[in-house]
């Protein structure tokens, strides 16, 4: 093996969580960072961003809105027979395509770290002597590297997690993604939140104007009717505000993208010595509208960590391992509890009747609520 197959850091994944903690640690480490697909490519996410990680993002040399971002403070959502009810966002947020956010930092990587377009096929923690304890890892092209740390940045739901056998893997994931960008008159400042039998969908601009529209839905109400087109005419345009998106709106690709197997159920933040980053550590709700503050977060926090402690001191693992764990569970684990107790609630159309009436009352819960599924601004 070459000498340059050999990394401090070795990276897996290249979404937000993997590019901001290249960013941070390429700095400081020989770093490399394995990402499977090529940039830029458009990925199935609501694209609104909480500006809690807007001053890290800075910090790391990001600015978002010097590429297009819109500048959101106000949310609105209706239920499933179209009420509504609007809020001022607590902190507020940005809308930006993943295309071009993905894209942004992952120019910033190439700059202080080596990145690799690979598969990665598995990562072995050899356990022998202590000066051996290094990960190896093997891609599908054949390549094999190692590292004294691995960071598992892989998403929602990968190869590998098959590989490590996290239980989550095995559970049943009865969830669907879709995504598609629109032409459609709609203020750049709003993130709409719409309910519909079975799911919810996210609206709202990122740059140039163009308007993401983004769904979550049950598979179970989705096999009733089995095809994007059918579904969003014959389901979720039964809400009149959706009935708009997709009357009124011009989709601006061929067809949409979209994921299945969506898993919530709960991951662990280190695995196998591997420290989980970003969705692989945990998963929030979508409609918390903070799973990418989320992801971009546990990279600074992963990365200050290892930044602080002596990486090249084997006897340091444990103790590095165990503050991490703590640290997201410290971070992580309410917003995590709250993100899945709404989902319940807006996915009855009873209880969130019950509850719209009830914010009317008490204008103050709904951004109670926001503020319980996001944290405050990280510097
Ligand atoms: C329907 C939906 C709507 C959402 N809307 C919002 C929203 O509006 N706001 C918000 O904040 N969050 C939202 N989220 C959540 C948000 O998209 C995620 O939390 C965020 O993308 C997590 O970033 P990540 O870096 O952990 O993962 P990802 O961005 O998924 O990146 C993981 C990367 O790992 C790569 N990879 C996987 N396996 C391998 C391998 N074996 N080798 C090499 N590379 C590999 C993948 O190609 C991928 O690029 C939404 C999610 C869904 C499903």
């Amino acid at each position: 093996m070459n000498k340059s197959d050999s990394y401090d850091i070795v990276i897996i994944g290249g979404g937000l969580a993997g590019l901001c903690a290249a960013i941070h640690l390429g700095s400081h480490y020989n770093v490399l960072l394995i990402e499977k697909q090529s940039y830029p490519s458009h990925k199935v996410c609501g694209e609104y961003i909480s500006n809690e990680m807007l001053p890290y993002l800075k910090s790391l040399g990001i600015d978002p809105f010097k590429n297009g971002a819109k500048d959101i403070k106000r949310f609105e959502m209706s239920t499933h027979d179209g009420s509504l009810i609007k809020a001022v966002l607590p902190l507020g947020g940005f809308g930006i395509s993943r295309y071009t956010f993905d894209q942004l930092l992952f120019e910033k990587v190439k700059k202080g770290c080596d990145t690799i377009k690979d598969t990665v096929t598995s990562i072995d923690f050899n356990e022998g002597l202590a000066a051996a304890k290094t990960f190896q890892i093997q891609t599908k092209a054949a390549k094999s590297y190692t590292a004294r740390y691995v960071l598992g940045a892989f998403g929602k739901r990968s190869n590998l997690d098959v590989q490590l056998k996290r239980s989550f893997i095995a559970e049943k994931s009865p969830w669907l993604g879709v995504k598609a960008h629109y032409s459609l008159d709609m203020p750049e400042d709003l993130v709409s939140l719409h309910n519909f039998d079975g799911g919810y969908c996210g609206v709202s601009q990122v740059e140039n104007g163009v308007v993401n529209v983004c769904y979550l839905t049950s598979y179970e109400s989705f096999k009733k009717v089995g095809d994007i087109g059918t579904f969003q005419k014959g389901v979720m345009s039964k809400n009149r505000h959706l009935q708009r998106v997709f009357e009124e709106g011009k989709c601006l690709w061929d067809q949409p993208i979209s994921i299945s197997q969506i898993s919530f159920s709960a991951k662990e933040p280190v695995k196998d010595h591997i420290l989980m980053i970003g969705d692989s550590a945990g998963m929030i709700h979508p409609l918390a509208g903070n799973g990418m503050a989320m992801a971009i977060y546990s990279a600074q926090m992963v990365s200050e960590l290892l930044i602080e402690e002596d990486i090249n001191d084997e006897a340091n693992r444990k103790n590095i391992e165990s503050m991490y764990t703590k640290q997201w569970n410290t971070a992580f684990v309410s917003r995590l509890k709250t993100g899945r107790s709404v989902q319940r609630l807006l996915l009855s159309p009873l209880a969130t009747k019950i509850s719209l009436q009830a914010a009317r009352l008490f204008p103050r819960i709904v951004p109670a609520i926001i503020k319980k599924t996001h944290g405050t601004a990280q510097l």
